[in-house]
């Protein structure tokens, strides 16, 4: 789990996580709209970390901190790569979705779970 792509392949990244990655699910309403599915993947890693190459595209939106964050996407195909937030700059959210091989994510919380579609199955029971 250390290199990623878009669909298109346009923009490719590579990465590493430490031990505060932090890895989750996200059920809110704005996660659920913006994957188009019932819920996003994630996980915390170090803007120093990280790199990437190819053009990003960014969608800015009010979370619910009144916060914005900001979606970083491959303006050709689409696929949400990060999201970063301007009052935690040294931290990205990088998107499960995006990594080549995510076969050892292992998401630690689910987050807004009350906001989860009832169809979407993979809310975790928190300890
Ligand atoms: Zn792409
Ligand atoms: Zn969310």
């Amino acid at each position: 789990m250390n290199s990623g792509r878009c669909h298109c392949q346009s923009v490719k990244f590579s990465f590493k996580t430490n031990e505060n990655s932090f890895s989750f699910i996200c059920h809110c309403n704005d996660c659920n709209k913006i994957n188009g599915g019932g819920h996003l993947t994630a996980l915390t890693v170090k803007l120093e970390d990280f790199s990437s190459s190819g053009k990003l595209s960014i969608y800015s939106y009010p979370g619910g901190s009144g916060e914005n964050i900001n979606s970083h996407f491959c303006p050709k195909c689409g696929t949400p790569i990060y999201a970063s937030l301007k009052a935690h700059p040294e931290v990205i959210v990088l998107r499960a979705n995006a990594i080549d091989d995510s076969s050892d994510f292992k998401p630690q919380k689910s987050l807004y779970p009350e906001q989860a579609h009832s169809w979407d199955i993979t809310t975790i029971i928190q300890k």
